[in-house]
């Protein structure tokens, strides 16, 4: 049981902007530990991941992505149906069509971890997440548009895997060339020093 029950809207509000790691960082490639402890840590490390995606302007973060080895993630994505879905993600696990009914679909796709670069990368269009709340109950999300994608990549996050891991080799190698164009932007602290032209 947690000691206290806390809302996203709380969660929302009050935290502090981290740096975020880039790829290459070891943390952003090893798998991460289960959440276990639904306690004033775990609240404390959310709420400075919804301040840091906010101010990196993404629609989801995980915390390896701030440095912690823990399977929680934060979003705040669209659905196909332009419908806002907000929340906290421990521990979870994605399910994905089989057969016929699998279809992929083929958009850009970013990582706050590699800022600048988008590259296409086919995913199910379909995306069913589960796991745990910011208090630890059982929660489902299903993803369709950008919510799917955002959920497949967040998850893979978790299991320390960033989605140059899921490119061909030429692509990869394109996407690491459009970072390095728009490296100059942003500072190593990014987002806590905003990108160069949004000063
Ligand atoms: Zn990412």
């Amino acid at each position: 049981m947690p000691s206290q029950i806390s809302t996203v809207e709380e969660l929302r509000t009050g935290g502090t902007i981290l740096p975020i790691l880039r790829w290459g960082n070891p943390v952003l490639h090893r798998p991460t530990r289960p959440v276990t402890a639904f306690d004033d840590e775990l609240r404390e490390l959310v709420r400075n991941m919804f301040a840091t995606m906010y101010a990196a302007e993404g629609v989801g973060l995980a915390a390896t992505q701030v440095g912690v080895d823990l399977a929680v993630f934060v979003y705040d994505c669209p659905d196909d149906d332009q419908v806002r879905h907000v929340g906290v993600m421990c521990n979870a696990e994605v399910s994905l069509p089989e057969g016929k009914d699998r279809k992929l679909h083929a958009a850009d796709e970013g990582c706050l971890s590699l800022p600048g670069a988008y590259i296409e990368l086919a995913r199910p269009d379909y995306a069913i997440c589960r796991g745990l709340d910011q208090n630890g109950e059982n929660v489902q999300v299903i993803g369709t548009g950008l919510l799917a994608r955002c959920l497949q990549h967040e998850t893979d996050h978790l299991n320390g895997i960033v989605f140059g891991d899921r490119l061909a080799g030429r692509a990869r190698k394109k996407l690491y060339a459009l970072h390095e164009d728009a490296a100059d932007l942003y500072p190593d602290d990014w987002p806590v020093t905003p990108r160069d032209d949004k000063e």
